[in-house]
């Protein structure tokens, strides 16, 4: 698509809040690489913070009604990763912890955590960008978004723009080696 890139400056151009998070901008997405490109541009203000850049937004009927990045390095908080701070978010936007008709998008494929809270949020579905072979427990080691053991499965899908989520990871970790 050829608006992808003036998309994300626009993006980039938004006030912050204080806690460098884009607002939220109510405006309707089309589909998952739009989704993913506004969690791309949420996962650049980690790296404002020395995080590893991670973003996530969550959408509901068409609107993003939650979007956050990794801030583990910031509040020293070992759960603040991106997909429970915008779970957590969208649960209060929601009024509910059941999220069954909401679709979260994450440019890293979840860990065990992210993934687990994504069940427990009773998700109706996850979007991701790069797989994470070292982490990733939804599809890469483990797959607890499909599980039949558990009580709950998330209908996902896996590797939307995962070069580019991709990139952003190892170019992040190229200057700090
Ligand atoms: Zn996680």
């Amino acid at each position: 698509m050829t608006t992808d890139g003036e998309q994300r400056r626009s993006d980039r151009d938004m006030p912050s809040t204080d806690r460098g998070t884009l607002p939220i901008t109510g405006v309707e997405v089309e589909n998952d690489a739009d989704l993913m490109d506004q969690a791309l541009a949420e996962a650049r203000l980690a790296e404002a913070h020395g995080d590893v850049p991670v973003g996530a937004v969550v959408v509901r009927n068409g609107e993003v009604i939650a979007r956050r990045h990794n801030e583990r390095e910031l509040t020293g908080d070992p759960t603040a990763h991106a997909e429970i701070l915008a779970l957590r978010d969208a649960a209060a936007v929601v009024g509910s912890w059941r999220l069954n008709d909401c679709t979260l998008v994450v440019t890293l494929e979840p860990c065990a955590m992210c993934g687990g809270a994504a069940v427990n949020a009773r998700l109706g579905r996850l979007v991701y960008g790069a797989a994470d072979l070292a982490a990733g427990a939804c599809l890469s080691l483990y797959n607890v978004c499909d599980d039949p053991r558990l009580n709950h499965r998330v209908e996902l899908v896996a590797g939307v723009e995962a070069e580019v989520c991709g990139r952003l990871l190892s170019d992040f970790f190229a200057v700090r080696r």
